[in-house]
């Protein structure tokens, strides 16, 4: 969830959340923004954050103390290898985990790298359950739909260039179009027609469809 520059004696730090920009001349920038980064040839930066995120620097003697950085750094993203189902099976084995809905296992505390509730709603649908389904009432074959779904659905979206309704350094929209979110609220699902439901859950908005996510 975070991109490192790496600089000479320092480490600049972005989370999810905040809006990068660049601006390859020296027209208009938007004057809301929280960092802007000169360079000499004349293009610039911007940083901008709307509902959160967070810019960090630090330099390099020093340790970063945020807590979201660490946890990210200490286990692997499902974007690698070290992301298996063997990983994923004895992650999953811990009885605190056992006991919590999907949600909170799989989209709060940056339990797994990178993964929020923006791609959640797609993980579930692909592979079956609700957000609302504690994780020790799923079945065997359902842990197995449940892993390849976070893998293929992550793979998939970072392919497109990520998602349709977030942008990337040149304001150009991602090609991966969500199945469930706000924009598809009370339009059909696309694998058996029912409208799809929007209900406020653990501090945000989950959406699902009601018939081929059953709790
Ligand atoms: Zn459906």
């Amino acid at each position: 969830m975070f991109v490192e520059i790496i600089l000479s004696d320092s480490f600049l730090l972005f989370s999810d959340g905040v809006n990068l920009r660049f601006h390859p001349s020296s027209g208009p920038i938007s004057a809301k923004h929280q960092l802007l980064v000169n360079f000499s040839d004349g293009t610039s930066l911007s940083a901008s954050v709307a509902m959160y995120g967070g810019v960090v620097c630090w330099e390099k003697s020093a340790t970063c103390g945020n807590n979201y950085y660490q946890t990210a750094l200490s286990k692997p993203s499902p974007r690698t290898d070290a992301f298996d189902e063997a990983y994923f099976q004895r992650w999953i084995a811990s009885e605190t985990l056992q006991k919590l809905p999907l949600k909170a296992v799989l989209a709060t505390r940056q339990r797994i790298p990178g993964l929020g509730n923006g791609c959640l709603q797609d993980i579930l649908w692909v592979s079956g359950p609700h957000p609302r389904c504690k994780l020790n009432t799923l079945a065997e074959d359902e842990i197995g739909r449940l892993f390849s779904s976070i893998k293929d659905t992550r793979k998939e979206m970072t392919e497109l260039g990520g998602r349709s309704i977030e942008k990337d350094l040149l304001g150009q929209p991602g090609s991966y179009q969500m199945r469930m979110c706000a924009d598809t609220k009370d339009k059909p699902c696309p694998r058996c027609g029912s409208e799809i439901c929007k209900e406020a859950y653990l501090g945000g908005s989950v959406y699902t469809c009601p018939v081929c996510q059953k709790l």
